[in-house]
């Protein structure tokens, strides 16, 4: 047995009960409503492609991160250079912390990242100097183009009188600059390291090079969500307004900004993930139903291929489950006509069978064929009340 199998047969033994457990062993692993004109896979289907695995232990980046700077000369040197290509005057200290040094210029990413999961950590300088936009300034730069303002914002709190560092909320650490605040401040003290989790989503353009879908950024500062899915409205700027040029970048680099302040970084690494609109076979926002029956047809032919040598031997009952199953992927008149066939070679079989003795003979239990003949009712694949319907309701 299939550990997959396993699994599920545990799951759904936790639901129906112990009881149930022999003949849902025994069962396919066909578990949910079928493939539709959105979806290319059934629910809980196990034709559906397996998750990558990796590791993600404590504070190491997970296994399948680039790690672009890791405290280490190399990282920095392999991975970074300043706005003209150069190596960057930042200076590395003897914890292995990259700080900004004024005037040196913001530092980049040798690589263009486009839609990605970037960690980073960074602390305002522990010598408080400055208010406001001079305390503690730089910035996580996406693409080159969108600030996630970094800033010490330790301070700045609306609910005392008088503030003790008031600033513009759309410029305060956690804020998409000139755009939107952070929902909230969880701004760490100066010299204590705060974590930037940013998910961020590049712009996705239409052919003429307008703008189809706009970037988005989410950011949990600290743990804790302070931008959810925010719509960039453009690059960012200062005091303007922003929109979108013309054919915006599609790829850029991850910077950050020197504003003039001794801020410190550390461990950051980056997950290039999925534009938004990758997702086109799994239903969801952005799904295709040109895509999504491609991939019917695919899996369709994949499963006709193997079938015999995978299914050639079973009991008549399994055998018509899977060719049904396969007719729903793809249902074309030969794959409805080998259904049919095993159809009239279940009916001679089952007929006058106890519902106790069906599995044993037929391959299948009276209740999940029940169930598959009901997806398969719901997909107008086979009429309500058919033949086999109709012998499992007289069944003992
Ligand atoms: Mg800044």
């Amino acid at each position: 047995m299939s550990k997959s199998r396993q699994r599920v047969s545990c799951n759904r033994a936790v639901l129906c009960g112990a009881a149930a457990l022999a003949s849902l062993v025994a069962a396919a692993d066909w578990l949910g409503a079928p493939a539709d004109a959105r979806h290319a896979w059934a629910v809980h289907d196990d034709y559906r492609p397996g998750v990558k695995k990796i590791t993600a232990d404590g504070a190491k980046p997970p296994s399948d991160a680039i790690v672009l700077f890791d405290g280490t000369a190399k990282s920095l040197a392999d991975n970074w250079c300043d706005g003209r290509g150069k190596p960057t005057r930042w200076t590395l200290d003897p914890n292995g912390e990259l700080i900004s040094v004024r005037g040196a210029g913001s530092v980049f990413t040798k690589r263009k990242f486009a839609d990605c999961q970037l960690h980073v950590e960074w602390a305002a300088p522990t010598k408080v100097s400055g208010f406001g936009q001079g305390r503690g300034n730089s910035g996580v730069f996406l693409m080159g183009d969108y600030e996630i303002q970094v800033l010490d914002s330790y301070e700045t709190d609306p609910d005392k009188n008088p503030n003790p560092n008031p600033n513009y909320s759309d410029g305060q650490a956690g804020a998409v600059y000139g755009q939107n605040p952070p929902a909230v401040n969880p701004t760490r003290a100066p010299g204590v390291f705060n974590t930037y989790d940013i998910i961020f989503h590049a712009p996705i353009l239409n052919a003429d090079g307008s703008v189809k879908a706009p970037a988005t950024v989410t950011v949990l500062f600290n743990g804790v969500l302070v931008q959810d899915g925010w719509k960039l409205d453009g690059p960012t700027l200062y005091r303007r307004r922003t929109s979108y040029p013309k054919s915006p970048s599609t790829k850029g680099p991850i910077g950050l900004q020197d504003h003039g302040n001794p801020v410190h970084y550390r461990n950051i690494w980056i997950r290039e993930i999925p534009p938004q609109c990758a997702n086109v076979t799994h239903g969801n926002y952005y799904a295709d139903e040109s895509k999504v029956l491609e991939q019917r047809r695919a899996t369709a032919a994949r499963l006709d291929a193997e079938f015999d040598a995978k299914w050639g031997s079973a009991k008549v009952g399994r055998k018509l489950l899977e060719a049904w199953r396969v007719a729903t992927y793809d249902p074309t008149p030969a794959r409805l006509a080998r259904a049919a066939a095993l159809e009239r070679e279940f009916l001679s079989v089952a007929k006058g069978l106890s519902a106790r003795d069906l599995p044993g003979k037929a391959g299948i239990s009276k209740g999940d064929l029940n169930t598959y003949y009901g997806y398969l009712s719901a997909a107008g694949l086979v009429k309500k009340g058919n033949e086999v319907a109709a012998l499992l309701g007289k069944m003992k």
